[in-house]
């Protein structure tokens, strides 16, 4: 499979790794945001949080709590972004699930978790709320 992290698991790529169990792989994103800017992939291939298995999708999240705790002992931030980013309209650029953690300290002027806030049509957001209810049918 011709996929950038694909490689990286199997060491044809190489990567600053900080952890690896059966099921997933972490390793230093090397265009950080801030520093102990981490990313962490399933070893097993998928796409999106839309490809992936619920245990692979499990095994990614508990992983990330761990490395989380482990980036606050080491860096002591501020606060921590947890970012996931499926398709390209919501700006994923490899194609193979990540979780980003994005150490954030204060005034380090990153607009990665900033937007506006405008007020919503009630009577949209409720039709949309019966929408996604009627889906987990
Ligand atoms: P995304 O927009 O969520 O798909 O982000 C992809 C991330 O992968 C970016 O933050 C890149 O800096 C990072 N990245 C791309 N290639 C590599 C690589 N070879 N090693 C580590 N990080 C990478
Ligand atoms: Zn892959």
């Amino acid at each position: 499979m011709d996929c950038i992290f694909c490689k990286i698991i199997n060491g044809e790529i190489p990567s600053e790794k900080v952890y690896e169990d059966d099921k997933v792989f972490a390793f230093m994103d090397i265009n950080p945001l801030n520093d102990g800017h981490v990313l962490i992939i399933p070893k097993s291939h998928a796409g999106t949080i839309h490809e992936i298995g619920e245990d692979d999708f499990l095994a990614v999240m508990s992983a990330t709590h761990k490395l989380a705790a482990a980036v606050r002992k080491a860096l002591n931030p501020d606060g921590i972004n947890l970012l996931q980013l499926n398709g390209k309209a919501a700006n994923q650029v490899v194609p193979h699930l990540h979780v980003h953690i994005v150490p954030r300290w204060s005034g380090d002027g990153l607009t990665v978790s900033q937007w506006e806030i405008v007020a919503g049509n009630m009577e949209k957001v409720k039709n949309v709320a019966e929408q996604i209810k009627n889906s987990l049918k």
